[in-house]
C-alpha cells in the first residue's frame, strides 16, 4: 500500500473507532458446533407427522422427507461422494428438489444448483469450474445431464432421483464427518470477464444466517409456520427459504414460476396455504402491491414479508403499510459471497426519515465501511461495504485470482476473511446503513444479478458481431430491461443476436431490445459512451 494506510484506522479517534469497530457490529451469538445437517435429523425425528413440504397437492411429513433425504444421500456415498465433493443437483423446484439438496448435505458433499432450463454451455462451465463429478437429475433434466456430460473432459456420474427414491427403505443418515467449517454450497453468480464465478459457503455461515432469518421473521419451534419457497434454485435465497423452515419444524410451500407468473394465483396461494412467512424481489412486491390495491383482500397468516435483492424505496413500504399495517418488512441485504444476507432491517411501520436502510449487522457479522486502502472512513462517509465473520464465504471455487481481488484478510481482525461486496454505503446517525449503489457495472434484473461485461464479451464471441454495447433502460426495477447495441456485418440481425445469446446465456440475461448500429459512440478517451446509448434508448422505448 503506496499510503501507508492499509487497513488503518489512523484519521478516527480512538472512540470513533471503537464505535465502528464493535459497536456497529452485529451480536455475538455461539453458534453450536452442529450443521444444519444434524440438526435437521433431530428436528425430524422429534415431529416426524408435520407437514415439511407442500406442493400443489403434494404433502410429505418430516418423516418422508428425511426417509428419502437418506436413501439420496446413501446413493451419493455409494458413487463415491466423500467430504465436500460437490454435487450438482439439476432439478425443478418439487419436493424431490428439496431431499437432493438435503441429500447432498447429508453425505457430505457440495450442493451445486443447476436450473435445468439453462443453456448445455453454461452448465458445462459450471461442471467443469467446480470439477463437479457427481450430478443428480429428474426426469425433466436428463438429457441436459447427459448432452452436458457429453462435452466434459472427466466422467459425470448422473443419477436420476427418481430411481434412487424407487429403491424403499429408510436407512439411518450416512455417517460422514460434518464440521462447521466445511463447505457447504455453490452459487454461481455472473462474473464481468464473461465467465461466471462460483461462489462457495460454508456450513457455519449457512446456520449462522438460517438463525438470524428464523429470528427477525419469527419461525417459531413447532410453530406452524409456513414458509414460501419462490426463488430460482440457481438464486442462493431459494436455501433459506426451505432451510429454515425444516430446521423449526415448519412447512415449506414451493409455489411454482406459473403461479408466481400470475399475481392473483399468488395471492390465493397465499391466503388458502396460511402462509406466515414469504420473501420477494421489489419489483415484484411492486407488482403484487398494484393487484392488490386495486383487489384489497387481507392476506391470512401473512405475518413476514422479506425483501431482497435490489433497493426497496420508500415509496413501496408507504404502500405496504397503508395496505396491511400488522405485516412486517424485512429488507434484506447481503450478497452470495456471504452468505445470502449479512444485514437487515426490520421495519414494522413506515420508518420516519423518508427513506430505507439495509439495517444492521446480523450476529456474528462485521460490516465496514472503507475507502479505496481499506481504512475506515468517518462516519457518515461514503465509502466500500465489506464484511466479515463468519458469513464470509471461502471464495470463488477453483478461481485463485477472483477470489484474490474480493476476498481479502481482515485488517482489523487478523486471521479472518473479508469480503469487498462492490457496493457503496454510508453509516447514518441512527447507526444503520444506507445502500448507495454500485462501483462498477453490476446490474440487478428482477432481482437477477447481472454483469453487464459477461453479457458484452458474449456478444462479442458472435461471428460478425464488431463491437458490443449493453446498458439498462427504465428508471424503475419492475421497468428495468437489457439494452443492446452492437456493430458488425450486415448479416448479423437484431433477431439473430437474442437467438444467438439465448443459446449461450439464461433467459434473464438475453436483452429484451437489440439495436444494430453503424459504430457505437465513444467518449473522448475512447471509450464506449454509454451515457449516450442510454439516452436514445429511452427514447425509443
Ligand atoms: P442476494 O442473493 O443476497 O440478493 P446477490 O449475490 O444476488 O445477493 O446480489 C448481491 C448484490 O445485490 C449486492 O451486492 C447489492 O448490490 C444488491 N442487493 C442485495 N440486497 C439488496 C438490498 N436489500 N438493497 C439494495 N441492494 C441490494
Amino acid at each position: 500500500d503506496p499510503h501507508g494506510r492499509h487497513g488503518s484506522t489512523s484519521l478516527l479517534s480512538s472512540q470513533e473507532t471503537e464505535k465502528q469497530l464493535s459497536g456497529l457490529a452485529g451480536p455475538t451469538v455461539e453458534l453450536p458446533d452442529r450443521t444444519f445437517v444434524d440438526l435437521f435429523q433431530e428436528r425430524a425425528r422429534g415431529c416426524p407427522d408435520a407437514i415439511a413440504v407442500e406442493h400443489g397437492t403434494v404433502r410429505w411429513t418430516y418423516r418422508e422427507l428425511e426417509r428419502r433425504v437418506n436413501r439420496i444421500a446413501h446413493a451419493l456415498v455409494e458413487a463415491g461422494v466423500e467430504t465436500e465433493d460437490v454435487v450438482a443437483v439439476v432439478m425443478d423446484r418439487t419436493p424431490e428438489w428439496i431431499a437432493a439438496a438435503l441429500g447432498v448435505f447429508t453425505a457430505g458433499g457440495v450442493y451445486l444448483p443447476v436450473r435445468p432450463d439453462f443453456p448445455v454451455e453454461r452448465v458445462v462451465a459450471q461442471l467443469e469450474r467446480s470439477a463437479c463429478a457427481v450430478a443428480l437429475t429428474d426426469p425433466g433434466s436428463e438429457a441436459l445431464a447427459r448432452a452436458a456430460s457429453a462435452r466434459l473432459a472427466a466422467p459425470l456420474t448422473r443419477l436420476s432421483v427418481a430411481r434412487v427414491l424407487a429403491r424403499g427403505g429408510h436407512p439411518e443418515p450416512p455417517r460422514v464427518p460434518m464440521t462447521p467449517g466445511q463447505a457447504a454450497y455453490i452459487y454461481f453468480t455472473s462474473g464481468s470477464t464473461g465467465s461466471p464465478k462460483g461462489a462457495l459457503c460454508e456450513h457455519a455461515g449457512f446456520l449462522n444466517h438460517l438463525y438470524a432469518k428464523i429470528e427477525d421473521t419469527g419461525i417459531t419451534a413447532g410453530g406452524g409456520d409456513v414458509v414460501t419457497q419462490i426463488a430460482s434454485q440457481c438464486f442462493d435465497i431459494s436455501l433459506w427459504q426451505f432451510a429454515a423452515p425444516l430446521l423449526m419444524g415448519g412447512s415449506v410451500r414451493i409455489v411454482d414460476t406459473r403461479t408466481q407468473l400470475d399475481v392473483a394465483a399468488f395471492v390465493e396461494e397465499i391466503v388458502e396455504g396460511r402462509v406466515s412467512v414469504t420473501q420477494v424481489v421489489p419489483s415484484y412486491l411492486e407488482v403484487l402491491l398494484t393487484h392488490l390495491e386495486q383487489h384489497p383482500r387481507p392476506l391470512g397468516a401473512l405475518r413476514s414479508v422479506s425483501v431482497t435483492g435490489e433497493a426497496l424505496t420508500y415509496e413501496l413500504v408507504q404502500r405496504w403499510f397503508a395496505a396491511y399495517p400488522d405485516v412486517q418488512l424485512v429488507n434484506a441485504y447481503g450478497a452470495t459471497e456471504t452468505s445470502d444476507d449479512p444485514m437487515h432491517e426490520v421495519l414494522h411501520g413506515v420508518p420516519e426519515r423518508e427513506f430505507v436502510s439495509v439495517g444492521r449487522a446480523l450476529r456474528n457479522v462485521n460490516t465496514y465501511v472503507l475507502d479505496e486502502n481499506l481504512a475506515l472512513v468517518p462516519l457518515g462517509t461514503p465509502g466500500e461495504i465489506a464484511f466479515s465473520g463468519v458469513c464470509v464465504g471461502r471464495g470463488y471455487i477453483n478461481d485463485e485470482e477472483r477470489t484474490r481481488e474480493a476476498f481479502v484478510p481482515d485488517p482489523f481482525r487478523p486471521g479472518t476473511r473479508m469480503y469487498r461486496t462492490g457496493d457503496f454505503g454510508r453509516w447514518l446517525p441512527e447507526d444503520r446503513l444506507e445502500f448507495l449503489g454500485r462501483r462498477d457495472a453490476q446490474v440487478k434484473i428482477r432481482g437477477f444479478r447481472i454483469e453487464i461485461g459477461e453479457i458484452e464479451n458474449k456478444l462479442l464471441t458472435m461471428d460478425g458481431v464488431r463491437e458490443a454495447a449493453v446498458v439498462t433502460e427504465g428508471d424503475t426495477s419492475e421497468q428495468r430491461v437489457l439494452v443492446a447495441f452492437f456493430s458488425g456485418s450486415e448479416e448479423v440481425t437484431a433477431e439473430g443476436v437474442r437467438d444467438f445469446l439465448g443459446t449461450v446465456l439464461p433467459d434473464y440475461m438475453v436483452p429484451t431490445h437489440v439495436h444494430r448500429v453503424d459504430r457505437l459512440p465513444l467518449t473522448e478517451n475512447g471509450k464506449i459512451d454509454k451515457k449516450a446509448l442510454a439516452r436514445p434508448a429511452a427514447e425509443t422505448a
